[in-house]
């Protein structure tokens, strides 16, 4: 049976391959899922019949565009903007934006494909999309970025509206930007509605949404612990990144009483070996914030260890937080922090482990919490954003972090429902990829070849 399952697997594979040329992150995700997926497939021949695999695998709609700007020496920049309209199955499309100098249709397909089973698992009514430029915010001045954000929501404000398309932020792009790209919409719309979710809470942003990928990828880990009767207080933790995601996972393992060991960039990382404290974390959040600097200041400041050109994965760690990027722990990474005792990973970014390493962290049977279940927090409190801009009411913090608590842990149950294998080990991969996919494929069952 397994054999004739590989075989399906990989028949599909050469197909997505054979439509989808060069789109390396796209199969990467699409073969993750295919496989957690297809035995239940089998088991349920409806799907197959239906097409579902073929169809949830082409996206909806692309939308690709010029995006033209004047930087401030007066020269004509040209940059690429794409939107990934995946799946609006159960709700309008819902899904970051990311700016950086490495973004490609296959990252951004891999990115939007992840999204519509992750915007599942959280039980609120959004489909799956995701888009982006190939332009670099760092070293660019605040008006380059406004002049910027301003073309690209220009030409991307004919596509989306509040039920049709509500992007939000990711790499790149944070508070600032998505204020610049809020005033063009408006302005070219004349309205004011929740068509991106990440605003400003004096113009319709959530309380709680900053902090809720981060907060969102330690509760995660935290009902993991419990099933080993475990806690986060007194451990110490490997965290990489030090953007929005990286942050407030710090900040919320302080508060649970956590030691976390190390913070990174694109450039290498820092370890400090006492332990990051709040006042430390403050720092960092100017650092990285407002004065746009790197993180290796960090080790002038306070004296800590800097690893240029390295990920943080050789560090002897209870806790590994991967919270930069897509593929940067690898199978030797992987290994090196199971050798080091490291017995709970959860994804604060998206995909950041290869297959090779998922495959080590599995076959070692650790508690392993991949991206789409465990970084699932930050859309999670975008839907409670839109919520309450379609309510016009807000809520207080209170309330949205006791939501956004809510829902990890029902997303943690759902994996546990779908995940776990005969000799009891949870497998969250497969949990989240058939708890997620359920949802969808039955409403595109019901709404017909469409
Ligand atoms: P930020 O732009 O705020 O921070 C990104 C961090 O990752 C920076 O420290 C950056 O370093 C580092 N980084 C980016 N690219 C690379 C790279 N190629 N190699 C090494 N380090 C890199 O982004 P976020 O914190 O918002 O996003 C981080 C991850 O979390 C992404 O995978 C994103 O998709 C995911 N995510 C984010 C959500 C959100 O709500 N923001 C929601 C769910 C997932 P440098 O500054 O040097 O580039």
């Amino acid at each position: 049976m397994a054999d004739l399952l590989d075989v399906k697997v990989n028949d599909f594979m050469a197909k997505v391959i054979a439509k989808n040329p060069g789109e390396t992150e796209f199969h990467q995700a699409v073969k993750e899922v295919v496989e957690s997926i297809m035995p239940f497939i089998e088991e349920n021949p409806k799907f197959r019949h239906g097409k579902i695999l073929e169809r949830i695998t082409e996206p909806e709609r692309v939308i690709l565009f010029r995006v033209p700007w004047i930087d401030d020496k007066g020269e004509i920049q040209i940059n690429k903007g794409y939107r990934i309209e995946m799946n609006s199955a159960i709700g309008p499309y819902k899904g970051g934006l990311r700016f950086h100098p490495t973004v490609n249709l296959g990252i951004l397909k891999f990115l939007a494909f992840e999204q519509v089973f992750k915007n599942s698992l959280t039980t609120l009514p959004m489909g799956g999309g995701k888009g982006g430029s190939d332009f670099d915010p760092k070293g660019k001045s605040d008006n380059e970025v406004m002049r910027f954000c301003q073309s690209f929501m220009t030409e991307l404000s004919r596509h989306i509206g509040q039920d049709t398309d509500v992007p939000a932020g990711d790499i790149g792009v944070g508070g600032r930007e998505i204020g610049y790209m809020f005033g063009q919409y408006k302005r070219i719309r004349n309205e004011f509605t929740g068509v991106l979710t990440g605003k400003g809470l004096e113009w319709g942003g959530s309380l709680i949404r900053p902090e809720a990928t981060g907060y969102g990828s330690v509760y995660f880990a935290e009902e993991m612990l419990k099933t080993r009767n475990e806690k986060i207080a007194g451990k110490t933790a490997a965290v990489s990144g030090s953007g929005n995601v990286a942050q407030y996972t710090v900040e919320k393992l302080l508060t649970l009483g956590a030691k976390v060991l190390t913070l990174s960039d694109s450039s290498g990382y820092i370890y400090d070996a006492e332990g990051i404290t709040t006042e430390k974390l403050a720092w960092v959040m100017d650092l990285k914030n407002n004065r746009r600097g790197r993180i290796q200041e960090y080790a002038d400041k306070y004296g800590a260890k800097y690893y240029e050109g390295q990920r943080p994965w050789s560090v002897k760690c209870d806790m590994a937080f991967p919270s930069a990027t897509q593929n940067e722990i690898n199978a030797e990474d992987a290994d090196k922090l199971c050798k080091g005792g490291c017995m709970v990973v959860s994804e604060g970014a998206n995909m950041p482990s290869t297959p090779e390493a998922v495959e080590v962290f599995l076959k070692e049977r650790i508690l392993y919490g991949p991206g789409k279940a465990a970084n699932a927090g930050g859309v999670a409190t975008s839907g409670l954003e839109m919520t309450q801009n379609s309510m016009r009411l807000p809520w207080s913090r209170e309330e949205v972090d006791q939501r956004l608590h809510e829902i990890m842990i029902n997303i943690h149950a759902t994996c546990v429902k779908y995940g776990r294998e005969s000799d009891g080990y949870i497998n969250y991969v497969k949990g989240a990829n058939v708890g997620g996919f359920i949802k969808v494929a039955n409403a595109m069952m019901a709404q017909g070849v469409v």
